[in-house]
């Protein structure tokens, strides 16, 4: 049969795996598929009793959904979705495949089912995102991420890198003894990438993982700046491994939407795969912002069956771009999280995100470990206190304060108090706060 003539082929390089082709589509046309997808899975997301609720707040009240009716829906934020229980699914328990949940930082734990078919569309999901990364068949992965405790990431790129015909080794969080092993192995095929949280992998040396890798795709931390250029934590970790800054690479995602946004080599963003999901940037009265303008990212994630969520408010602040990307791709671009939407920070007339102070943080290489905590809200501006464990010499620190005090009021014009500590110190602070990730801030504000 004779193809369609409306859409010129697509072009795009050799490597990308079918499914990752539409990033490369005319706008138009992954729109229009887009939209489709939408209006399916509205229909399928009326049947959970959570979605029927919500319906009924439309301006027509049928507790039909449609494509039109979208903007006129609430969002629905992880206190809401946590309230639904199982009313927020869409299909009978028996057909639940895998039960995940939440870390729980930002709330009580949140179970959701995945069916069958939700397995399948998260390796497709991750697929695509890896392949974005540049894993190609034949490639290995190294996961340093945890594959156990209904955490779903260690799964979703497990099912992504098998989906894509590449080799995992689950090399586990405490990877530098393993990494030192697999050096001695002479069967791993391909290029090597390495999957990780990226501040474990800043701390690591060159001699800890001796492998040469191709890239470090890293997970819950940014690492862009709002500039879209690699930021502190990106320049620290290429340094670690012997890596151009362009190699450490990020992902995000939530587990509530399993909707990645990846990043390649030369992208200046992660680029949303629109056959998945539907991306809304809000403002705090819910409107929309202009690309370029940092908003709440609420998400529709597309074809879900199990918990199909309709405009889901993650929490996260970041914005979105929608010029075509360096990389010759036409989809959207999410900038990075420059917080979550609660930690906003206003001190003296100044508002800003903990990542901009993470990021001077980041970028002096004699802090070893820190902690930022908000303390208290008085007069409408807040107190600022960052906890620092230095490397090295007692007598350099006078010097490194004065070089952090500089660092905070010229880029960001806000001076925290700096107080030193041990590594002890900072794990009594953190301790009750159990993570996946380092914890490097925390909200006392209201206590
Ligand atoms: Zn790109």
């Amino acid at each position: 049969m004779k193809k369609p003539e409306s859409f010129p082929p697509a072009c795009h390089p050799s490597g990308v795996i079918p499914a990752g082709r539409i990033h490369f589509w005319p706008i138009d046309r992954w729109r229009a598929l887009q939209r489709r997808r939408l209006r399916q899975h509205l229909a399928w997301a009326a049947k959970s009793p959570l979605n029927r609720q919500l319906a009924r707040r439309t301006k027509t009240g049928r507790g039909v959904i449609t494509a039109d009716d979208l903007l006129d829906l609430p969002i629905i934020t992880k206190q809401e979705l946590a309230l639904a229980e199982s009313g927020a699914l869409a299909v009978p328990t028996d057909r639940i495949a895998e039960w995940v949940t939440t870390s729980g930082t930002t709330g009580r734990p949140l179970q959701i089912g995945l069916t069958a078919r939700d397995l399948s569309r998260l390796a497709e999901n991750e697929a695509v995102a890896l392949n974005l990364a540049g894993l190609q068949p034949g490639d290995t992965l190294l996961l340093a991420v945890a594959m156990d405790r209904m955490f779903i990431a260690g799964l979703a790129y497990w099912l992504g890198a098998q989906k894509i015909g590449a080799a995992c080794v689950r090399i586990g969080s405490q990877f530098a003894s393993t990494a030192q092993m697999l050096c001695a192995w002479k069967t791993l095929s391909g290029r090597k990438f390495l999957m990780t949280v990226p501040s474990l992998a800043s701390q690591l040396s060159i001699s800890d993982c001796p492998l040469r890798l191709e890239a470090v795709i890293g997970i819950g931390e940014p690492l862009l700046g709002p500039d879209l250029r690699p930021n502190a934590l990106a320049a620290c970790v290429a340094k670690s491994l012997a890596l151009p800054a362009d190699r450490v690479l990020s992902t995000y995602a939530s587990t509530e939407t399993c909707t990645t946004f990846a990043q390649g080599p030369r992208c200046k963003g992660g680029h949303l795969n629109p056959r998945l999901g539907w991306v809304e940037i809000l403002d705090d009265q819910n409107q929309p912002v202009n690309p370029g303008t940092p908003g709440n990212i609420v998400i529709t994630p597309l074809g879900v069956e199990g918990m199909p969520l309709v405009r889901f408010a993650t929490g996260d602040i970041a914005a979105l771009y929608t010029a075509p990307c360096p990389c010759g791709r036409t989809t959207p671009r999410l900038g990075p999280i420059l917080g979550r939407q609660s930690q906003l920070l206003k001190v003296r007339g100044t508002s800003l995100y903990p990542a901009a102070i993470f990021d001077v943080l980041n970028s002096i290489r004699q802090i070893e470990d820190y902690l930022l905590v908000v303390e208290s809200t008085h007069d409408l501006s807040d107190k600022l206190a960052v906890y620092v464990h230095f490397a090295g010499g007692k007598s350099r620190i006078p010097h490194l304060c004065r070089t952090l005090k500089a660092a905070t009021g010229g880029r960001l014009k806000v001076t925290p108090d700096i107080r030193i500590c041990s590594r002890e110190e900072l794990a009594a602070f953190r301790a009750g706060h159990p993570a996946r990730k380092p914890i490097r801030f925390l909200d006392r504000r209201g206590r």
